[in-house]
């Protein structure tokens, strides 16, 4: 038993849905248990629908959502001929469970009204492509996976209730592989106990396919991307990035922590739990290999560059001379907890003490305000902090070079920079 997930760029066109029949068939002789997310960008236009009703601008709202539904028909209509009605059926099923919601006023939280919103997105694309898997003769189950993740109330970043999902997975799912070899739903969404929807926080999904990996126990989970393989760098940044074909749990655990656009953590742990491999694979080339994440120590990793623009340094001082001690350290590290915000790189000095942030100007604002209670601060904007893993003089002096540091920290295998 196989956990495939794929994602929106994957089937955000008539030829992508087709391509992905094309890669499940390569797959014919497996179990496999496949989550696929909204169709392209649909989840940002789900948002906007919501932003919309929750301004009670309703008709935009409306409006907004009607070109989602559209996209959808349309896709269905060059898909599909012999399921084609069934199709549609179901997809008018999912158009009212949302516009229902958008007809009446909003008297709940944002959060609650996205989650039954935006779930929408996952249940059109899975049910499009169920249907026209089935049609071209690749047999499959659709689930609806808010009947198997069970969730709390969180709206918008909502956390699995292992107990009842497990129990579900066991109950309802395994079973279906007697009849099946492919079990296909939706990743990123679940529902409470009072069969509200949930979300489980943007890009969910990778997660969602690993929780099934996990319960299942896959042999492998496969992340298929418009990617060839993890690169060492940002391919956008780096224009001579490279690929690398293997890497562990806990490599890209820290990449995830300096800020690579990899996998999130979220998505490791539950793989990583049971020793499950990850593979990333390019939907446009399924021959190469991509790249695997597991449990093996790896030597000679390329040096792995992170860079993060829009860095907000705060300069913090004690008024008297005084040394920053544990009172004040503790004080401001209550303070990113309150306003939910993670310094990227910390150092202490004596009477000092400098922070670095991502720039969200509210935030920066509110906490230099509240921390001035105690210190003297001085804010520092449109930095870049630059951190290399494995890094080598080399590359770092290339990356350097002719730029103002403001600080620099290192350890045997990481550098970070902050750079002007
Ligand atoms: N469709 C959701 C998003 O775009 C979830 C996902 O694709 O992982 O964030
Ligand atoms: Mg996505």
């Amino acid at each position: 038993m196989q956990v495939f997930k794929f994602g929106g760029a994957s089937v955000n066109s008539v030829d992508r849905v087709k391509n992905v029949a094309d890669i499940l068939k390569l797959y014919s002789n497996e179990k496999l248990l496949v989550v696929i997310s909204a169709m392209g960008k649909t989840t940002n236009a789900l948002e906007k629908v919501v932003d919309a009703f929750f301004d009670g601008k309703k008709d935009e709202a409306l409006q907004l959502f009607q070109q989602v539904k559209q996209q959808h028909l349309n896709t269905a209509k060059y898909l599909l001929v012999k399921n084609a009605l069934a199709c549609e059926a179901q997809l008018n099923n999912f158009f009212t469970e949302a516009e229902w919601l958008l007809h009446d006023k909003p008297v709940k939280d944002y959060d609650y009204y996205y989650d039954q919103v935006v779930c929408i997105g996952e249940l059109l694309s899975t049910s499009i492509v169920s249907h026209y898997l089935n049609e071209i003769g690749i047999n499959n189950k659709w689930i609806d996976v808010r009947d198997v993740f069970r969730t709390d109330d969180n709206f918008r970043d909502a956390s699995i209730d292992w107990e009842v999902t497990s129990k579900n997975v066991n109950g309802q799912i395994i079973k279906l592989f007697n009849d099946f070899d492919i079990v296909l739903t939706q990743g990123f969404i679940g529902s409470t106990d009072e069969n509200e929807s949930t979300t489980l926080g943007r890009e969910g999904s990778d997660y969602s396919a690993a929780v099934f990996a996990n319960l299942l126990n896959a042999e492998g989970q496969t992340i298929w991307k418009d990617v060839t393989s993890v690169m060492n760098a940002d391919p956008k940044q780096f224009p001579d990035a490279t690929g690398i074909h293997e890497l562990n749990y806990n490599e890209v655990i820290e990449m995830a922590y300096y800020g690579a656009q990899v996998i999130h953590p979220k998505t490791i742990k539950p793989l990583q739990n049971k020793n499950i491999p990850l593979y990333v694979k390019c939907f446009l080339e399924p021959s190469l290999p991509g790249t695997v994440i597991h449990n093996k120590q790896l030597k000679n990793l390329p040096p792995i560059i992170v860079i993060k623009e829009k860095q907000a340094m705060i300069e913090l001082s004690s008024r008297d001379f005084s040394f920053i001690e544990e009172k004040p350290i503790a004080e401001l590290f209550h303070l990113f907890e309150k306003l939910k915000i993670k310094p990227n790189l910390t150092q202490n000095a004596a009477i000092s003490m400098i922070c670095v942030f991502d720039d969200r100007p509210d935030k920066i604002e509110k906490l230099a305000l509240a921390a001035s209670e105690f210190f003297d601060i001085t804010v520092t904007k449109g930095l870049t902090l630059l951190t290399i893993r494995y890094y080598t003089t080399e590359v770092y002096n290339k990356l350097t070079e002719g730029k103002k540091m403001l600080l620099q920290q290192r350890t045997t295998t990481t550098v970070q920079a902050l750079l002007r």
